[in-house]
C-alpha cells in the first residue's frame, strides 16, 4: 500500500480547511460515539476472542474511558478554542497580545493491544477535537479488536480518518512518511525506534510506554483497603495494564499478613471453589506466556503458579530480590513479586538507581513517609492509598517521564497535546520608538537605566 498517497491527501483535506469548524468537529465525536455504541456487541465478542476480556471488564476498563473523554470533549471544545488574551510587557506597550489553539495537521496514532480500544479511540477522538486528520495503526495482536475498530471508522471519511492494519513492518513503513504529530503507545524499546523516525522529520512526538511501577505499603498502611486495592490493580486485565503496580515493596513485619490476606482476596476475587473464574483474562499469546512462565521461579511461589493453555493463574510470589529474573523487566503479567524492607530510606535510595516509572503507588498512613517518597523519586504519575486509578480522572495529566514517556494526554491536557499554541502580537501606530536605528547615547542610556545596568566607564 502506497501510504504517502492517504497521507497526501489528508494533508491537503487539512491544508483546505476542512478540519477547522468546531461544530463539524463535535458532530464527528457524536458520531464515533453512536458507532461505538451501535457495535457494541462485536466489540464485546472481538475482547472475548482476542484474550478472553469479560464485558465488565471491556465496560469498565474500555468503553467507559472513551465515552468520558467524547462527553468532555463535546463539552470543552468551543471554551478551549476561544483566543485567549494575554498581558502586555513594558517593552511592548501598546499592543494586545492572544494565544490561538491550532491543530498540528495530519497525525499518526500508534496503539498496542493491552487495552487495544481505548488505547487507540482515545487519542484518536483527542487529535479530531483538537483539529486535526488521523491514521491509526492499532496492533496485529488483538486482531479482533483492530478489526472493529477498522470496520468502526470505515463508514467516516478517509481524509480525516484511516485505520491502517498491520505489523511493525507496517508501522515501520508508515514511520518513513512526514507527519506533523505522532501520538505512541506501547513499549520503551520501540518508543525509542518511533522517537528515532520522528526526528528525521523533525516531527513532534508523544510516547505513551512503561516501566517497572513500585508499590511501596508501610508498616502504617491500613492493610485491609491496601489488599484489596492492590490485588485488585495487579490482577486487572491479568496484570497487563501499563500502570498495574509491578512489584510490592512492603515493610518486612507486616509482610506475612499481607500475602496471607492476598491470597484470600485473590480467592475471593478470582476463584469460585478452588477453580479459577472462567472470567479471569487470559494472557495475549503464546509468546508472553513462555516470556511470563520465564520470569516465575517455582521455589518463591507463595500461590499459584499454574498455566492453563494462555491463562495465568494470579501469581504470588515471596522473598523476592531485585536481582531475580522477574525484576529484571516490566512484568505485564499476573505475577506479583514481594520484597520486603527494613528501612524506608533504603528503598528510595535503591529505586532512585532504577528507570523511572510510569507509576508509583504508596500505601500508608504516615504523612512524612509519603512526602519523602513523593519529594525523592521521579515518576509518571501515582496514587497514594490507592493504585491505577489517578488515570481514570480527567482532570490529572497522564503520561510518563524519562523511559516511561514523554507528553501527556486525557480531558483539557488531551487538547493541549493535539492543538500548538499559537502567540499573536498585535501592535497599533503607536510606538516608543527606541528599538530604531540610530541608536543615541540617549537611548543607550535609558536601556541601561531600565535594566539596571551600570555604566563603569563614567
Ligand atoms: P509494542 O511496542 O510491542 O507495540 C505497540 C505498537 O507498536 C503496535 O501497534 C506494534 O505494531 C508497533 N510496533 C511494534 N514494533 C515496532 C517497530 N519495531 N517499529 C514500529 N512499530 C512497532 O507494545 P505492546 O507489547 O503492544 O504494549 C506493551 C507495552 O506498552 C508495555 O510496555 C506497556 O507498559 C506499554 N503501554 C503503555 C501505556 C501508556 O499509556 N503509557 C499503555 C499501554 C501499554
Amino acid at each position: 500500500m502506497n501510504y504517502k498517497d492517504i497521507i497526501d491527501k489528508q494533508r491537503k483535506y487539512f491544508q483546505n480547511g476542512n478540519t477547522l469548524c468546531l461544530n463539524k468537529r463535535i458532530d464527528i465525536l457524536k458520531q464515533i460515539k453512536e458507532e461505538l455504541l451501535n457495535r457494541y456487541d462485536d466489540i464485546v465478542d472481538a475482547f472475548k476472542k482476542d484474550f478472553n476480556k469479560c464485558e465488565f471488564d471491556v465496560i469498565s476498563t474500555e468503553i467507559s474511558m472513551i465515552l468520558f473523554e467524547i462527553n468532555y470533549l463535546i463539552k470543552n471544545i468551543k471554551k478551549y478554542h476561544r483566543r485567549k488574551k494575554v498581558k502586555s510587557n513594558l517593552i511592548n506597550f501598546p499592543s494586545k497580545n492572544y494565544i490561538y489553539k491550532k491543530p498540528y495537521g495530519v497525525t499518526l496514532i500508534i496503539s498496542p493491544w493491552n487495552y487495544p480500544l481505548q488505547l487507540a479511540i482515545l487519542p484518536l477522538v483527542d487529535a479530531i477535537a483538537g483539529g486535526n486528520t488521523v491514521i491509526l495503526k492499532p496492533s496485529e495482536y488483538s486482531l479482533n479488536v483492530s478489526n472493529v475498530i477498522k470496520d468502526i471508522f470505515s463508514k467516516f471519511d478517509e481524509n480525516l480518518i484511516t485505520v491502517i492494519l498491520g505489523d511493525k513492518d507496517v508501522s515501520s513503513a508508515l514511520l518513513l512518511e512526514k507527519f506533523d504529530l505522532i501520538f505512541y503507545t506501547g513499549s520503551t524499546s520501540v518508543g525509542r525506534i518511533v522517537m528515532e523516525k520522528a526526528s528525521k522529520h523533525l516531527t513532534p512526538v508523544v510516547l505513551e510506554l512503561g516501566g517497572k511501577s513500585p508499590c511501596i505499603i508501610t508498616k502504617d498502611a491500613d492493610l485491609e483497603i491496601a489488599v484489596k486495592r492492590v490485588v485488585w490493580g495487579k490482577f486487572l486485565n491479568a496484570g497487563q495494564t501499563c500502570v498495574a503496580p509491578d512489584f510490592v515493596l512492603i515493610e518486612e513485619s507486616i509482610k506475612e499478613k499481607f500475602i496471607k490476606k492476598a491470597i484470600n482476596k485473590i480467592k475471593e476475587f478470582y476463584y469460585d471453589n478452588d477453580q479459577l473464574s472462567s472470567e479471569f483474562t487470559s494472557i495475549i499469546n503464546e509468546l508472553h506466556v513462555k516470556r511470563l512462565i520465564n520470569l516465575i521461579d517455582k521455589e518463591k511461589i507463595a500461590f499459584g503458579g499454574k498455566i492453563i493453555n494462555k491463562t495465568i493463574e494470579p501469581t504470588i510470589m515471596d522473598n523476592v530480590e531485585f536481582s531475580d529474573p522477574v525484576m529484571q523487566e516490566e512484568i505485564f503479567g499476573p505475577i506479583m513479586p514481594i520484597i520486603s524492607y527494613k528501612e524506608l530510606d533504603n528503598v528510595i535510595d535503591i529505586l532512585k538507581t532504577k528507570e523511572k516509572p510510569l507509576a508509583l503507588y504508596i500505601f500508608s498512613n504516615n504523612k512524612k513517609d509519603i512526602e519523602k517518597v513523593l519529594s525523592n523519586l521521579s515518576f509518571g504519575g501515582g496514587c497514594i492509598n490507592d493504585v491505577i486509578m489517578h488515570l481514570t480522572n480527567e482532570s490529572l495529566p497522564f503520561g510518563g517521564v524519562g523511559s516511561s514517556g514523554m507528553g501527556r494526554y486525557h480531558g483539557k491536557y488531551s487538547l493541549d497535546t493535539f492543538t500548538k499554541e499559537l502567540p499573536i502580537f498585535k501592535k497599533g501606530k503607536l510606538e516608543l520608538n527606541v528599538k530604531y536605528p540610530k541608536y543615541t547615547n540617549k537611548k543607550l542610556n535609558l536601556l541601561k537605566r531600565i535594566l539596571k545596568i551600570k555604566n563603569n566607564k563614567q
